[in-house]
């Protein structure tokens, strides 16, 4: 076993704190990642604080995984010793069912093994995230990093990006489709930098005036102040497709007022309770309202191939591990610009 030095809460009312963990030895199809970064997603906060209910302590967080690969198994065709690896929200699945044989990893029927607050396939095991120096994972739920890139940047592709992508995809967003992306936070400053990259006609939908410029800067064609009650009579009927990333409770009818016929509201955000819908909301012009979870292991790699190839990061804060606690309450208040990235050096 390999001790790591990590940093974890012990329960949903307690901070994080340093703590250590042990990665299991390297197996034929392991490899074992020294990690650079790891960004820092608001399920992070969510989990640690029991927002969804069931978490497991204590609970290392971190799905936003950047490193070098240190070592290989016998049977590792993927990676070799020296390239740049990254983990994101899964670290395992069945392998077997119909998503899984699919690429469609996150909806596995087993349950995928999460990357932490979960537990591996045996689900006995518990997993513990990026927030740590090292971690060992089977090579199929490895991503390559091609060198020469910003990794602090890289980081937060393995979940924000993926996350933002898969949609824009799925709903075959393109050139001139009309999107609106709401909440300018870690996924949001992606599906705007993403729906951009792919020709969309973007609008960012926030509550911080104070962001419009950097919306802009992102890529945002318009902006549109969602404290504002006027925005939504301007904005009604106006877009193909909604991409939701508040993390809060919000009311989703209004949001869908700003849908056009036969567009779609692809909810990313995960607030912690449940929220009513008003079925005119829909039916008044064949509107969808829809989710989407993560992205498969095929979609990652080939997202984080685009934008290796559009020059596309994330817009980066690095911090140091021990800033992490300052960090949550920071992004609590919508408070960062646009994503924390741990160093993992100052782990070490
Ligand atoms: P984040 O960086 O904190 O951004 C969330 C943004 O939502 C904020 O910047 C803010 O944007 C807006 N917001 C926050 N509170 C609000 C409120 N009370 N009313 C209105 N707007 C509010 O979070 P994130 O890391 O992007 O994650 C966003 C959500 O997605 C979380 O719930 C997270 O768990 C979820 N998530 C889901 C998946 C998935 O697979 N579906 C993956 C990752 C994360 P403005 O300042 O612009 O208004
Ligand atoms: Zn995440
Ligand atoms: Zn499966």
């Amino acid at each position: 076993m390999l001790k790591t030095k990590a940093y974890a809460a012990q329960s949903a009312r307690s901070t994080l704190a340093p703590f250590e963990v042990e990665r299991r030895d390297v197996r034929d199809r392991d490899v074992l990642i020294e990690i650079a970064y790891c960004g820092v997603c608001h399920s992070d906060i969510h989990q640690v604080r029991d927002e969804w209910g069931g978490s497991l302590f204590p609970m290392v967080p971190g799905h936003e995984i950047v490193g070098k690969v240190t070592r290989v198994g016998a049977r590792v065709e993927k990676l070799k010793v020296g390239d740049l690896a990254g983990v994101g929200c899964m670290v395992d699945s069945c392998r077997k069912c119909d998503p899984c044989r699919h690429d469609l990893e996150q909806f596995c029927e087993r349950g995928a093994a999460m990357t932490y607050n979960g537990t591996e396939m045996d689900r006995k095991t518990p997993t513990y995230g990026g927030y740590s120096t090292q971690v060992v994972v089977d090579e199929r739920f490895a991503l390559k990093i091609q060198p020469g890139v910003d990794l602090t940047g890289v980081a937060p592709l393995l979940c924000a990006g993926i996350t933002t992508y898969s949609p824009l995809r799925h709903w075959k967003a393109t050139k001139g489709s009309r999107v609106g992306v709401v909440g300018l936070g870690g996924l949001g400053h992606m599906a705007v930098k993403l729906a951009a990259s792919m020709g969309c006609e973007v609008t960012m939908l926030s509550t911080s005036r104070s962001k419009e410029a950097d919306a802009r800067r992102l890529g945002a064609h318009e902006f549109g102040l969602t404290s504002d009650d006027a925005t939504f009579k301007k904005l009604a009927g106006r877009f193909d497709l909604i991409i939701d990333t508040i993390s809060a409770a919000h009311d989703y009818d209004k949001f869908l007022g700003m849908v056009k016929v036969d567009g779609a509201m692809v909810l990313l955000g995960v607030p912690p309770q449940p929220a009513p819908v008003h079925a005119f909301s829909l039916i008044g012009g064949r509107k969808s309202l829809a989710g989407s979870l993560i992205g498969g292991i095929a979609e990652t790699q080939e997202m984080l191939d685009y934008c290796a190839g559009h020059g596309i990061v994330a817009d980066v804060e690095v911090i140091p591990i021990q800033k992490i606690n300052e960090a949550y309450e920071r992004m609590i208040k919508g408070d960062v610009r646009y994503r924390f990235s741990i160093d993992a050096k100052s782990l070490r």
